[in-house]
């Protein structure tokens, strides 16, 4: 269930833009870690600028005729620059997909400069906005352009039409042109505090929010989207598996987490090799916070488990945790996954099950 109001969070920001709605610059660019909230933000600024009867605190009404198009994603002068591979995920012809090169698929993941030649178009085309208003360009990730589309977009930037406003996503703004920054007023997303978010994300039904918070470094968004996209269910699997592991088979785990990563919901959910090692190494990480009697951050609601598994055994962890850098390196490409994956789980569980006690 996602959340259709703003977060709390969010409110001062949105106050402050709502107070100046009238004279706001041409390009907007938000900037902060991804799941700070700045797509949600992104969406309602849209919708509140494009309603024809705002409340008082400048929200869309959500039922005008706008406010309806937006929602059903169709709104005229709403316009999206999204890298290909962003685009159509649920008509996406998987066999294609897989014959596509890499080469193809490098560029699927960046903004071409086609890509802002076919928004100019529209606006040309429209210029003035359906209804003589607003007309609003959402792009995102702004760092996805690449260089001939970034300077196609300079243009566009240094010669805005009436009522254009361009909001530019970014999760990695130091990679975006400085020139393109330069032209763009900064809205940059705090990161919220513990006591905000851990309400927030229990209101939308999470049960274990605040351990699912500390896995997401704090971000509330990433949260919500874990939980809703049953990421988090294979994360607490991972955990009671890996709590179990010095009794079971690692290389019956291999080839179980083969198959999952195999499976075609996987991809979907965006869960892949690389992710999993990177949690295996939070699970170390933890491990050996645990082994100086600290507290988990990632794995809190494994708490007990933790403490239990890696009893004194400090540099065992880190060490095995070390280790999983080099695995870290490979993930993206590696010759064998399920090789990999049993190297993997036959390191871990001889290094992070407990000593046997000398006879
Ligand atoms: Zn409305």
């Amino acid at each position: 269930m996602s959340h259709a109001a703003l977060p709390e969070w969010l409110l001062p920001m949105w106050r402050d833009l709502h107070a100046r709605r009238d004279r706001l610059p041409h390009a907007l660019l938000l900037t902060g870690a991804s799941g700070s909230g700045k797509r949600v933000f992104a969406e309602h600024l849209c919708q509140a600028l494009l309603c024809r009867r705002p409340d008082a605190q400048g929200f869309a009404c959500g039922e005008c005729e706008d406010c309806r198009w937006a929602a059903s994603g169709n709104h005229p002068d709403i316009l999206r620059v999204v890298p290909a591979a962003d685009q159509d995920e649920a008509n996406d012809d998987s066999e294609a997909t897989e014959a596509a090169t890499k080469k193809e698929k490098a560029r699927s993941s960046q903004i071409l400069i086609d890509q802002v030649r076919t928004l100019q178009a529209a606006l040309e085309l429209g210029a003035g906005g359906h209804a003589g208003g607003r007309r609003i360009v959402i792009l995102e990730p702004a760092e996805a352009m690449n260089v001939a589309a970034a300077n196609a977009l300079l243009k566009l930037l240094e010669e805005p039409g009436q009522g254009l406003l361009f909001l530019m996503i970014a999760h990695a703004p130091k990679r975006l042109l400085p020139t393109i920054r330069s032209r763009c007023q900064v809205l940059a997303f705090p990161r919220p505090s513990d006591a905000d978010t851990v309400g927030w994300v229990r209101e939308g039904g999470i049960p274990n929010a605040a351990a699912l918070l500390g896995f997401c470094g704090g971000l509330p968004l990433l949260a919500e989207r874990m939980h809703e996209s049953g990421l988090d269910t294979i994360r607490r699997q991972l955990a009671e598996e890996l709590a179990r592991l010095p009794a079971s088979d690692p290389l019956k785990l291999a080839a179980q987490w083969d198959a999952r990563l195999k499976a075609k919901d996987a991809a979907e959910r965006g869960f892949d090799l690389a992710s999993l090692i990177s949690w295996i190494q939070r699970w170390l990480s933890d491990g050996a916070r645990g082994a100086l009697g600290l507290p988990a951050r990632f794995y809190a609601d494994f708490q007990t488990e933790l403490t239990r598994l890696s009893g004194g055994q400090h540099a065992a962890w880190i060490a095995c945790f070390r280790e999983f850098h080099t695995y870290r390196a490979v993930a993206h490409h590696p010759l064998n996954a399920r090789l990999l994956l049993e190297e993997l789980f036959l390191v871990l569980h001889r290094r992070t099950s407990p000593p046997r006690k000398p006879r």
